[in-house]
């Protein structure tokens, strides 16, 4: 088993180790005072997993609920976290209970939501069961629903209390969803440093591989656990790769988008002399290999227009993330005026690099 803590505000764990789902119980009871749970877990999740998480839990004399809500963006909704919330109410659980997310970072972000919302702030862990929410979205406390007018728009920052990953989960996993998490993890590879990227490069064992993203993840949010400054780094493919995915209609999955961001970022650099030749071709390849999409056929104005439309933004200024050099990315300011521009090289070119 592998542990990495994560030094937030109130430290925490994140435990990796094939066969964990079913001692998820006596780790949990370890790590919190509540004897009392709400599993949370979306329709696809649940009939694969729920059982052997309850069974985990009782066997630690914890009494169990689960709720289950349908899989999809669709359903990362205000309306699913106020069913979870009388849910949770007519479960008895108290201020000193917690919940447990069992699933994928969707599952994760609407039930840290629950948590951080139920008597104004309860416990909860993670048992993420995609490779994304294990590489990322399970760690660093970030929690979230979806508005009509954009992806993750309410939320809060809750933090979890330990993050339990069961890889033997990820044997379910659609290929392509899988592949998500490897966007994932080759972002990190192009900004966690040469040992990472190294790391990645050689593939294999999928225990270490995680504990080594994990531990990127958490030296990042450690330092910065309200994304003021640094934790914006881990953004890198994400303004271009949102612009891709709302463009597509989203049609395409988000990792795909990461995918295509993370190169049109790393193209544009590489043009403009800001990153060493070769990370593109490095990390396109990489790409590749997960069966990845490395190009796109929208336009750079179509693109840079969609980026600039994004709600989050503020002011005349862009923060872009653009690698530098192997393993390594920083953030750059940029005039929002001359965004078409800086990333018009990648027109009918991001294949080319
Ligand atoms: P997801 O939770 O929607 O899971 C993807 C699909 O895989 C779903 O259909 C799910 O039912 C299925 N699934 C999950 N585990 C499975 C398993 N073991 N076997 C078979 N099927 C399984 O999405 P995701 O890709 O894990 O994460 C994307 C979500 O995470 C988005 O909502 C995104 O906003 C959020 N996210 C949050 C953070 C964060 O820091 N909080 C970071 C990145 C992404």
């Amino acid at each position: 088993m592998e542990k990495v803590r994560v030094q937030t505000g109130a430290p925490y764990e994140v435990l990796i180790g094939n066969g964990l789902l079913r001692q998820a119980g006596e780790l949990t009871a370890a790590a919190v005072r509540g004897r009392r749970v709400m599993i949370m877990t979306d329709n696809t999740v649940g009939p694969l997993y729920a059982e052997t998480a309850e069974a985990a839990f009782r066997k630690a004399g914890f009494s169990t609920a689960v709720f289950s809500f349908p899989e999809g963006e669709m359903h990362k909704t205000l309306s699913t976290v106020e069913q979870a919330l009388e849910a949770a109410d007519a479960a008895g659980l108290t201020r000193g209970d917690l919940f447990a997310a069992l699933g994928g970072g969707l599952t994760g972000d609407m039930t840290g939501l629950t948590a951080a919302l139920y008597l104004r702030g309860t416990d909860f862990v993670q048992l993420p069961t995609t490779l994304l929410a294990m590489v990322d979205a399970s760690v660093g406390g970030k929690t979230a629903v979806n508005l009509k007018s954009g992806k993750n728009l309410c939320g809060a920052f809750h933090q979890p209390r330990l993050v339990i990953c069961d890889p033997e989960t990820l044997r379910t996993l659609p290929e392509a969803v899988y592949a998500e998490g490897m966007a994932e993890v080759i972002k990190h590879g192009a900004l966690g440093g040469e040992a990472l990227l190294n790391r990645i490069v050689r593939g294999g064992d999928i225990e270490s591989l995680i504990a080594a993203n994990v531990r990127l993840k958490s030296s990042i949010v450690s330092r910065d656990e309200k994304e003021s400054g640094l934790r914006q780094l881990l953004n890198l493919g994400h303004t271009f790769g949102h612009a891709v995915e709302k463009l597509s209609g989203f049609t395409i999955y988000h990792g795909e988008g990461v995918a295509v961001g993370l190169m049109i970022a790393t193209a544009a650099a590489e043009h403009h002399g800001l990153c060493e030749p070769g990370v593109g071709a490095e990390l396109k390849t990489l790409l590749r290999r997960e069966k990845l999409p490395v190009s796109t056929a929208f336009t750079a104005a179509e693109i840079a227009g969609a980026a600039l439309n994004d709600k989050k933004r503020r002011g005349d200024r862009i923060t872009l993330v653009l690698p530098e050099t192997r393993g390594k990315s920083r953030l750059y300011p940029l005039p929002v005026s001359e965004l078409g521009a800086f990333i018009a090289c990648c027109d009918g070119e991001v294949t080319g690099l």
